[in-house]
């Protein structure tokens, strides 16, 4: 069985968060969920730069899937 995960670092933010699922999706609505209600700024800020889409692309170039 597969398992996705993504980092809150990996986006760019200092924090120790790290979502993990069984589907890119999962991880993809978790971190996303997370980066509102925990980083509502640097989330704002992100938004204003990109694309809702480009946004979901990079996070998902940042999932790593592994093994499980
Ligand atoms: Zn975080």
């Amino acid at each position: 069985m597969k398992m996705y995960s993504l980092k809150c670092m990996d986006l760019g933010i200092d924090c120790q968060y790290v979502a993990e699922g069984k589907s890119e999706e999962e991880v993809m609505e978790m971190a996303k969920e997370h980066a509102m209600r925990a980083h509502p700024e640097e989330m704002k800020e992100k938004m204003d730069q990109y694309t809702e889409e480009e946004l979901d692309d990079t996070m998902k170039e940042k999932i790593k899937e592994e093994e499980a």
